[in-house]
């Protein structure tokens, strides 16, 4: 196995391709997918000294596998932290923040516009093991810190958030929880690191859905949790390997290859996100649309700024309609007018997917609640793939227009 050296100061487009190819003797170009669930030893002696961790080797998959360490040397790279580890999905990751960063008596502060499996785990799931948290809004840090108590030991944030994306300003919530002496974690699946990396802003834990944008292209399941060795490697990876939380090879390679277009890919879907809000914004039957690209988002300027001058790949637009029922009726209308959006809750894809959040999503919840969280029965979420544009305003017209 030869790693070769990369020099220093390598920009992120470089690393996405080149960080972490390690060829075997065959010195095949294109990294090698390592599918084996254990490794072969030489003897006795030095099987002996691996087990013990004295010497580097792979012994078994559960433990180490080089597929898998690619990916996640890839992808600390690209977030500019020391070190990942990859899960089986995002919600694994999220799990092994939970159960390494927390113990019973804990108190944490979340976002209550967060994923919807991310509430029920750190509301529902952890208060079994005598972890609380407090969900608080979105975009208000002042909330975040009037939430702060002597037992806060982490914060949660998503952002942007789906389907609204509302944004939360990642330094605000890093500088309450370092005062707190807390940890901030910061769920990067919407925005990936081309758009934003949230070290850089101070947060101390990165998660991320593979199956999001990391993959792109709609094939697995994947999960990461990056930061530094001390707690990501040491802390987090230990338990990892005993609990099992494992990425399989095959889809860390699918993922490792995704890295690779990943640039590519949100600055394009990005770019048509962007021109469709604001087309959308001009058509008589949108009556409103919630981009961050767009100048009409509340946060803007924060968007601009965070998020490398990016608005991201996922927008939200509410039809126009007088009551709730003719608002669904109208959304249903646009949804299923379309011929080319495919209608199917994932996101990050290369194809475009459109849904109803209100009746899928968040179809849980209750009115009430659906009101505060300002998802109305005429919202519709698109999440911008690389179609040509033309065509995906077409698909939308189909509907807007007979309405
Ligand atoms: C999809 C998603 C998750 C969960 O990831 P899975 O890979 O489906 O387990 C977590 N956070 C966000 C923001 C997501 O979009």
């Amino acid at each position: 196995m030869s790693e070769s050296t990369l020099p220093a100061g390598l920009h992120p487009d470089t690393l996405a391709v080149r960080q972490a190819v390690e060829r075997s003797q065959w010195g095949e170009h294109s990294e090698a997918l390592y599918l084996t669930s254990s490794f072969v030893q030489d003897d006795c002696a030095s099987a002996a000294r691996r087990f013990a961790m004295e010497e580097p080797g792979y012994t078994y998959t559960r433990t180490a596998n080089p597929t898998v360490n690619s990916f996640e040397q890839r992808l600390a790279a690209m977030e500019g932290t020391e070190c990942a580890v990859a899960t089986s999905t995002g919600m694994a990751a999220i799990l092994l923040v939970a159960l390494t960063a927390l113990k019973a008596g804990d108190h944490v502060i979340a976002s209550q516009s967060m994923f919807g499996s991310t509430m029920k785990l750190l509301g529902t799931e952890m208060a079994r093991f005598g972890v609380e948290t407090t969900f608080v809004s979105q975009t208000d840090a002042a909330a975040w810190q009037a939430a702060v108590r002597p037992n806060t030991r982490m914060l949660f944030a998503e952002t942007p958030t789906n389907p609204l994306t509302d944004l939360c300003d990642i330094q605000a919530l890093a500088d309450i929880a370092h005062n707190q002496g807390a940890l901030l974690a910061v769920d990067n699946s919407f925005a990936s690191p081309v758009l934003q990396r949230p070290a850089e802003f101070g947060a101390d834990l990165i998660v991320h859905s593979g199956t999001k944008l990391l993959d792109g292209q709609g094939r697995v399941m994947a999960g990461a949790v990056c930061g530094t060795v001390a707690l990501v490697d040491k802390v987090m990876g230990t338990f990892l390997r005993s609990g099992g939380l494992n990425l399989s090879p095959f889809n860390a390679w699918v993922v490792l290859k995704g890295l690779e277009t990943l640039a590519l890919r949100v600055k394009a879907e990005s770019a048509a996100a962007l021109a469709l809000a604001g087309w959308l914004e001009g058509h008589p039957k949108v009556a409103r649309v919630h981009y961050p690209g767009l100048a009409s988002h509340p946060q803007h300027e924060l968007a601009m700024r965070q998020q490398s001058g990016m608005g991201g790949t996922v927008l939200a637009f509410d039809v126009a309609g007088a009551t709730p029922e003719q608002l669904r009726a109208n959304a249903f209308h646009v949804v299923d007018s379309t011929r080319l959006c495919s209608i199917t809750a994932n996101l990050g894809d290369v194809k475009t997917t459109i849904t109803h959040p209100a009746s899928t999503s968040h179809g849980r919840l209750s009115e009430e609640q659906r009101q505060a969280a300002g998802i109305g029965q005429g919202l519709i979420r698109v999440s911008v793939g690389l179609e040509h544009l033309q065509d995906v305003k077409n698909d939308l017209l189909r509907g807007l227009d007979s309405l």
